[in-house]
């Protein structure tokens, strides 16, 4: 399927170095972009399906690198079904599991721990909630795992560990399992901050520093924040990733994006939710996140933007996050939100308003073309201006 956008009056690349793309235009073929910016008329005449983006913005679909899933799309902590459809209405379009520790009756033992990774691993496989991506299956680092069951876990496809929720004395015994971890391939990332919800003890900056796990897990606070003196210290003696959560601590996490930047470790940045969790179920996580690390700070909302798509992309190697032929074709239509002050969507993220969200693509296919269910009516809407297909993309169930 060839789907064509047009009259698109910004386009957002997910990249904080280069965060434009000039043109009006972009085409996704089976489910990849082809074409991003100019456009010839012949390559829109050809495609399927046309979208007249109608001079709203252009962006890369959004990566939670933090998202509490169990299994299907129920969330146990806060008893609520449908919870990733609702965030895929925020502009989520990518979630990275932080680890099935909600499952009612989680085991800690060897093959118990082995056995929910894997199953949770292949149901998300299968499994596209409204054409989201989830990679669930991030294995809970315990202490009664060996180096050996990595290396399994690895030939079984999985590629996330997690630490912060294993049954340790202290948190520089997760040492030697995030070691052993990333020597087998895996994504590690680590619990940041007080204890949450678990027996865990606080893992701060030295924790941080002896494990060098690839990302610190709200390293503003899961909700509770480390010592502000340890930010600095993570930042310039190491190169873990900092992933900033809505559901952490504003101040820290206000703090950190400044001493990214002044570090110039901004590539570092990530954003994400850290939900559902006690904080709640919150499909506009992201673009609150977004909105206020841009109107709180000095730095442009592209730059945010690029923290929760290419950054994230980058840290966990995957093959989206930016608006580039070649990437999979994960786009979001957003504009200003009707009754605000701003015109465009990047004024009035800077402004300190949320985004109207008026179209969602994954893997090329539009999911919905109009209002999203969550987010405020827009200045501006798309239309399908052409379509070979028999489907309105959800245009007529919204405006009747
Ligand atoms: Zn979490």
């Amino acid at each position: 399927m060839k789907i064509g956008i047009i009259n698109i009056e910004t386009i957002v690349s997910g990249d904080w170095r280069d965060p434009y793309v000039d043109g009006d235009a972009i085409v996704m073929t089976d489910g990849k972009f082809t074409t991003v910016g100019r456009v010839g008329k012949d390559e829109i005449e050809q495609c399927d399906v046309v979208v007249d983006a109608n001079g709203t913005t252009a962006c890369p679909g959004l990566i939670d690198s933090h998202v509490h899933n169990s299994f299907g799309d129920y969330t146990p902590k806060q008893q609520a079904v449908g919870f990733l459809q609702s965030y895929l209405h925020g502009g989520t379009t990518t979630c990275i599991s932080a680890s099935e520790i909600h499952v009612a009756g989680r085991p800690n033992d060897r093959e118990g721990v082995k056995a929910l990774a894997i199953a949770a691993y292949k149901c998300f496989e299968n499994f596209r909630p409204g054409g989201m991506r989830v990679h669930g299956g991030s294995v809970i680092l315990e202490p009664t795992l060996k180096p050996e069951d990595f290396t399994e876990l690895r030939k079984e496809g999985l590629w996330l560990a997690k630490a912060g929720f294993g049954s340790v004395k202290t948190p520089f015994d997760y040492v030697p399992l995030v070691h052993a971890a990333r020597e087998a391939g895996f994504v590690v990332n680590v619990h940041t901050g007080g204890a949450s919800i678990s027996l865990a003890n606080s893992i701060i900056g030295e924790h941080l520093l002896a494990m060098r796990p690839n990302v610190s897990y709200h390293v503003n606070g899961g909700p509770i924040a480390m010592p502000d003196e340890d930010f600095e210290r993570v930042i310039k003696e190491s190169d873990i990733a900092l992933q900033i959560c809505q559901a952490g601590n504003i101040r820290t996490a206000v703090l950190c994006v400044n001493l990214a930047v002044a570090n110039n470790a901004f590539d570092r940045l990530l954003i994400a939710t850290d939900t559902p969790t006690g904080t709640g179920m919150m499909p506009l996580g992201m673009i609150k996140s977004i909105t206020e690390m841009a109107t709180l700070t000095d730095y442009p909302p592209e730059w945010m933007i690029a923290a929760a798509t290419g950054n994230a992309a980058r840290v966990y190697g995957l093959d989206t996050g930016f608006l580039r032929p070649g990437k999979i074709a994960d786009l979001l239509l957003v504009d200003a939100p009707m009754g605000g002050t701003q015109k465009t969507c990047l004024k009035a993220i800077k402004h300190g308003d949320v985004w109207s969200l008026v179209a969602s693509f994954t893997e090329g296919v539009p999911r919905f073309i109009g209002r999203s269910r969550n987010t405020p009516p827009p200045i501006r809407i798309p239309k399908v201006v052409k379509s070979k297909i028999v489907q309105d993309f959800g245009m007529a169930q919204q405006f009747n």
